[in-house]
């Protein structure tokens, strides 16, 4: 197994840094080569060049440029030729990049690029070391069957049917996500398989090469506190594609994870991002131990999906 390259941002943002020196130089190493082996070609870019500037510089007095024009459209049809005649790759003069799409800058418009995402996904790997958790805990590992038909009836249906539906409407959230952000609750006593199935989701998300980071509330508020020696996940929880915040509720409630859970899951919203939290309480108790904003914006904004039963992986198990 290849050892995780970063630790952090930094270390991604100095990689991209490496990434554009290295091909600047290789760049000019391919370029140079061309021209000791094409003297005249050296000539005629440095000639065409020339005529650029010289072109700017008379618009610029206002001077007529129609003869410069001519001059140039006959170097360039002359390089032209001297490439093609010579077999020289046409792109001699064009800086390389790993990524063509975002010119090794990570960035499209201001949106990640899909090698950026690439790198983040073994970024939060690092941190939460979720591709160990999904070997086992993956849509694929879960057979709809499992799902016992308990006697419950959830909004007309059976809760097997109940499930399956909320299965579907997660992948197809989880799809949509980059149009539509996608947030869900996953509300039900422990044992009843939410962990599992939030990281079936965080799987499936990682296979449409969204990055995902999953933490665990305690986790999450402990790696905010000011003597924490690691990295705070604030800065991971605001970037990821995909937030999953296991276990709310878990942690001991107070002015500080109040302030610090309000403040991420209201960010997010705000910012258009997904967002999937697993909790034990009922919707009213959270309406009775936070904030009332965080109340709010999660019984607005989130999916509410309940689970009941017994544990899926226990049921899944016992059933091979
Ligand atoms: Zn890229």
């Amino acid at each position: 197994m290849v050892d995780n390259l970063y630790n952090n941002y930094d270390d991604i943002r100095r990689e991209y840094e490496n990434i554009r020196l290295k091909n600047s130089l290789l760049s000019d190493d391919i370029r140079n080569k061309i021209y000791d082996e094409n003297p005249i070609l050296k000539d005629l870019d440095l000639k065409i060049m020339k005529s650029y500037m010289d072109i700017g510089l008379n618009k610029i007095d206002g001077n007529a440029t129609s003869e410069l024009q001519t001059k140039l459209d006959k170097l360039i049809e002359e390089r032209n030729k001297y490439i093609s005649t010579n077999n020289i790759d046409p792109t001699y003069r064009d800086t390389k990049y790993d990524c063509n799409k975002c010119k090794d800058t990570g960035f499209i418009d201001g949106k990640k690029c899909s090698c950026f995402i690439k790198k983040e996904i073994e970024l939060f790997d690092k941190i939460s070391h979720f591709k160990n958790y999904i070997k086992e805990d993956n849509f694929d590992n879960l057979d709809p069957s499992f799902y016992k038909q308990s006697g419950l009836d959830i909004n007309g249906l059976s809760y097997s049917e109940y499930m399956k539906n909320a299965v579907n409407s997660i992948k197809s959230g989880i799809e949509l996500m980059d149009d539509i952000p996608y947030n869900i609750i996953l509300i039900g006593p422990p044992g009843t398989g939410k962990t599992f199935l939030s990281r079936c989701a965080g799987a499936y998300a990682l296979e449409h090469n969204k990055s995902v980071l999953y933490v665990n509330v305690n986790e999450y508020i402990s790696s905010l506190k000011p003597d924490y020696a690691g990295e705070p996940l604030e800065t991971y929880a605001i970037a990821a594609d995909l937030f999953i915040l296991d276990d709310l509720g878990t942690e001991n409630i107070s002015d500080f994870t109040n302030t610090k859970l309000n403040y991420i899951i209201d960010k997010r919203l705000n910012d258009k991002k997904s967002t999937i939290i697993t909790t034990n309480l009922m919707l009213s108790q959270i309406r009775d131990n936070y904030m009332s904003q965080m109340y709010s914006r999660i019984s607005h904004a989130y999916i509410s999906c309940y689970l009941a039963g017994e544990d899926l992986r226990r049921i899944k198990n016992a059933n091979i």
